[in-house]
């Protein structure tokens, strides 16, 4: 059992020397000077001089060597199966963000970071690896690159002790690299969870959209075979399918324009707009426009607005879709209260001031567990009701878009029975400061 690499390394061999000759300086002088001295005085000869000197040099050289602190660290790691160079390599592997495992030929490991007790929290240094993690496929992998010795990547899925992607990257440590010459291999993990999670996003959405545009596709082909089969005579019946078919042709026209108006704003998530926007006017414009809305619904509009201009930075069109939406969907789901909220205030904030705008109606409300997903693409409470008003499930993941390019925020409050408030955060900018005047754009 070679445990000890000083054997083999002729570096470790010399400092090994060294460490033995400094614990001696005072011995090794005091005994030439008695030995120099007796031999001067004629007691003994120069040769039994030297042969005694020689003797005592190598007893107290022997006895350094026995107290070596480095042996007896060895030998105490030995025990729970620590070499000596596996405390550079924890100390090496310490500071890599990533988890990583140093694994011997055999599958043991030799040693392991703290990221890497995430996704084995069994690891045992001196144990096989195949007692900590036990993924088929990982071990499997394991095994080939022992037998070829080449670097191997393949991915894994974890259910336990969280839902874990993760891509593992076998690489194989030339010996000379490792004291002793020993035959070691690296395993580095890479979490990708973020990334599968993304891909799943999107197959999912794919799925939604194709699944929302079927739906209206499949009336109207069903009414086109009907005015085509049964009904070709019947004025009655071609009248009434041509007002469900524009129905459904319109619906599907709203969810290409907002599914369209999502991706375009994705791909401006990284640039914020620049222009000044005055948002009093820009709310009121809005309000103003869906008035009719509201009164076909019954519904008062209070307004509560500063008289001064609230200046933002942001695109004026994508604001109008936010607070178009967020009153659509008070005057729409909210309807039953009979009157909403409109409130716009300035507060002051940590990070600078911010224009408040509230929305608050006074209808059914919303149970809290639907409260954090309802900014989510296709989520609706009552995917019936939202497709009696029109609704695509779009509306509120366009606003936390639109919001999010526009460094604001969105946060929703709602209490079931009493109506819900939707408000809106955006940092105020103040025009001179900025050298804004002339990009101001007025809304009327
Ligand atoms: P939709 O096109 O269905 O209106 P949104 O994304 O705008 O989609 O809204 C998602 C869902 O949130 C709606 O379907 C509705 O169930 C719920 N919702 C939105 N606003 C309100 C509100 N003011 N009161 C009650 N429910 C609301």
């Amino acid at each position: 059992m070679v445990k000890s690499d000083e054997q083999h390394d002729p570096l470790q061999q010399a400092a090994s020397w060294g460490r033995r000759l400094r614990r001696v300086r005072i011995v090794l002088p005091v005994a030439a000077a008695f030995f120099l001295l007796v031999a001067y005085l004629g007691d003994i000869s120069p040769l039994q001089a030297l042969v005694g000197f020689g003797v005592i040099s190598a007893a107290a050289l022997i006895e350094a060597s026995g107290q070596s602190t480095d042996t007896f660290a060895a030998r105490a790691r030995e025990d729970i199966g620590i070499y000596p160079g596996d405390l550079m390599i924890d100390a090496v592997i310490s500071g890599m963000p990533d988890p990583v495992i140093v694994l011997e030929r055999d599958g043991i490991v030799r040693a392991f970071n703290a990221k890497a007790l995430e996704i084995a929290p069994a690891l045992t240094r001196g144990q096989p690896l195949s007692f900590a993690l036990r993924n088929p496929g990982v071990l499997e992998a394991w095994r080939r690159v022992t037998t070829t010795g080449a670097a191997l990547r393949v991915e894994f899925f974890q259910r336990v002790p969280a839902d874990r992607w993760s891509e593992v990257l076998f690489s194989p440590v030339s010996p000379e690299a490792v004291p002793g010459g020993r035959s070691m291999f690296v395993m580095v993990f890479h979490d990708m969870t973020p990334l599968r999670q993304i891909e799943q996003m999107r197959a999912d959405f794919v799925a939604n959209a194709s699944h929302e545009l079927r739906t209206p596709l499949a009336s109207l082909s069903g009414f086109i075979d009907t005015l085509q089969g049964p009904a070709r005579g019947d004025a009655d019946a071609r009248e009434r399918f041509l007002v469900i078919m524009k129905d459904q042709a319109e619906r599907m026209a709203r969810l290409i324009d907002d599914l369209l108006s999502l991706s375009r704003i994705e791909l401006k998530a990284h640039f914020h707009p620049e222009a000044a926007i005055d948002l009093v006017a820009t709310v009121r414009q809005v309000a103003d426009a869906l008035q009719l809305l509201a009164r076909d619904r019954g519904v008062g509009i209070e307004a509560d607005m500063p008289a001064d201009e609230l200046m933002v930075l942001g695109d004026r069109d994508e604001l109008i879709r936010v607070f178009e939406n967020l009153i659509e969907n008070a005057l729409k789901y909210g309807a039953s209260g009979k009157r909403i909220e409109l409130r716009i205030a300035r507060e002051t904030a940590p990070e600078g001031d911010e224009a408040v705008v509230m929305v608050k109606d006074f209808g059914p409300g919303i149970a809290p567990e639907h409260l954090p997903r309802l900014t989510e693409r296709f989520y609706r409470v009552d995917v019936v009701e939202s497709r009696a008003q029109g609704g695509t499930g779009l509306g509120l993941a366009l606003v936390k878009h639109i919001l999010q390019r526009h460094r604001g925020r969105l946060s929703i409050e709602s209490v079931l029975g009493s109506g819900a408030t939707f408000t809106v955060r955006l940092p105020i900018v103040t025009p001179s400061r900025h050298g804004l005047n002339s990009k101001v754009l007025s809304v009327s």
